[in-house]
C-alpha cells in the first residue's frame, strides 16, 4: 500500500513539473527603440502572468541574428509556446523549424513569420484596413471628390523587411491611387512604388533623410505639398522634422501628415497641429487576444480566428485573428486614449 502511495506521489510529481513546463511562454519582441513594442511586451507580459503562466519575454535590439538565438533559447528552456513579433519576417526559419520539431507552437504577433510551415496562429490588427483609414483620410481632409485641386502629396512607407509594411502601403493607395491616376493628386517627386519610399527598419532618421532630399529636388522653388502619407508614426517623426526645417510651414501650413500607432510624441504632435491623424491599435487588445490564444493552444480547445484566407507566409496561409484598428485624432484623443487608461493628461494639455 505504501509502495502504491509512494507511486502515485511521484506520479503528481512528475506531471505537475510536466505540466509548469508546458505553461511556460515566450515572447520575442523586435526592440526597444520603438514606444509601442516596449508597450506590446509589457502587455503581453503582465496579462501571461495574469493568466498563470511562466514568462520569457526578450527584445532583440533590432537584429535579426539576435532574435534568432533568444527564440532557440526560449525553445531550449521549456517553452511551450513562443510568441513573435519578427524583425524580419523571413529570418526566424532555424528557430521555427526547432520549434517544430519539438512541438512547440509558434504564434505570429503582429507581423507575420514567413517562409514556414512551422507558424500555427496570426494575432495582428487589420493591416490593409489600417492604410485604408489612413486614405481615407487624406481623401476626406482634401474632398478629393469634390474640389477640383490638383493637389500635392508624398509617401513613405515602412520596412520592406515587415510584412505589414506592404499591407499598409496597398490599404492607402486602395484609396488613393484613383485619384493619382486622375491627376487629381500630383506626386512631385514622382516616388509613388512601394521599393521606393519603403523605409528600412521603420527608422525615423531615414524617413527625414530621404524627405529632407524630396524637399530640397522638389519643393525648394516653393511648390506647396498639401500631404505626406507616412505609414507610422516613427516615419511620420521624420517626416515632420524634415518639413519643421526645411518647408515653409509658416505661410503654408503643415501639410496633412498621417501616422500609426498614436505614439506620446506623435499624439502631442497631433495635439499641437502637425500631424493630422495616426491610427490607434490599442495594444491591449491584442495582448488580450494572443493570451486567450495561448491558453486554447494549451488546453486543446479550438482556437478563436477571423481570417483564414489573407495572410500567406509563402509556405501556408496562417489561420489568423484580426483586431480593429481605429483613427486617432486630436478631436477623438481624450477618449481614446485618455479615458481608457493609455495614457495620462498632463497639466498643458499634452499627453504622457
Ligand atoms: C507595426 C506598426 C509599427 C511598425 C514599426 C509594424 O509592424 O504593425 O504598428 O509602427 O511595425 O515598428
Amino acid at each position: 500500500m505504501k509502495k502504491i502511495l509512494a507511486l502515485v506521489l511521484a506520479l503528481v510529481m512528475v506531471m505537475s513539473v510536466a505540466s509548469a513546463l508546458a505553461e511556460k511562454v515566450g515572447v520575442s519582441m523586435p526592440t526597444k527603440d520603438l514606444q509601442r513594442w516596449n508597450q506590446d511586451g509589457a502587455n503581453m507580459e503582465a496579462k501571461l502572468k495574469e493568466a498563470g503562466y511562466e514568462v520569457e519575454l526578450q527584445f532583440a535590439s533590432n537584429d535579426p541574428q539576435q532574435q534568432l538565438a533568444q527564440v532557440e533559447t526560449m525553445i531550449d528552456n521549456g517553452c511551450a509556446v513562443v510568441v513573435i513579433a519578427a524583425i524580419e519576417g523571413k529570418s526566424l526559419g532555424a528557430a521555427l523549424d526547432k520549434a517544430a520539431e519539438k512541438g512547440v507552437k509558434v504564434i505570429a504577433y503582429d507581423r507575420l513569420l514567413m517562409d514556414s510551415e512551422a507558424v500555427d496562429y496570426y494575432a495582428t490588427f487589420d493591416n490593409f484596413k489600417v492604410g485604408v483609414i489612413q486614405g481615407t483620410y487624406v481623401k476626406d481632409a482634401l474632398k478629393l471628390d469634390e474640389a477640383e485641386g490638383p493637389f500635392v502629396i508624398e509617401f513613405t512607407a515602412g520596412d520592406p523587411g515587415d510584412n505589414n509594411a506592404g499591407f499598409f502601403f496597398d490599404g492607402a493607395m486602395s484609396v488613393l491611387k484613383p485619384y493619382i491616376e486622375s491627376g487629381k493628386l500630383v506626386v512631385t517627386s514622382g516616388q509613388t512604388e512601394f521599393e521606393k519610399v519603403a523605409t528600412p527598419e521603420w527608422k525615423p532618421d531615414t524617413a527625414q533623410a530621404r524627405a529632407e532630399n524630396i524637399l530640397s529636388s522638389y519643393y525648394a522653388d516653393g511648390t506647396k505639398l498639401d500631404a505626406w502619407l507616412c505609414s507610422n508614426d516613427s516615419t511620420a517623426l521624420g517626416v515632420t522634422n524634415a518639413l519643421e526645417a526645411n518647408y515653409d510651414i509658416a505661410s503654408y501650413g503643415w501639410p496633412i501628415i498621417t501616422g500609426q500607432d498614436c505614439d506620446v510624441t506623435n499624439t502631442n504632435n497631433m495635439i499641437d497641429g502637425k500631424q493630422a491623424m495616426s491610427v490607434f491599435k490599442d495594444t491591449r487588445t491584442l495582448a488580450a487576444q494572443v493570451v486567450k490564444m495561448v491558453g486554447q493552444i494549451l488546453s486543446g480547445e479550438k482556437v478563436d480566428v477571423n481570417d483564414e484566407k489573407t495572410y500567406d507566409n509563402g509556405k501556408k496561409v496562417v489561420p489568423s485573428f484580426l483586431c480593429d484598428p481605429v483613427i486617432g485624432t486630436a478631436e477623438n484623443y481624450k477618449e481614446l486614449l485618455i479615458d481608457s487608461g493609455y495614457y495620462i493628461l498632463l497639466d498643458d494639455g499634452h499627453v504622457d
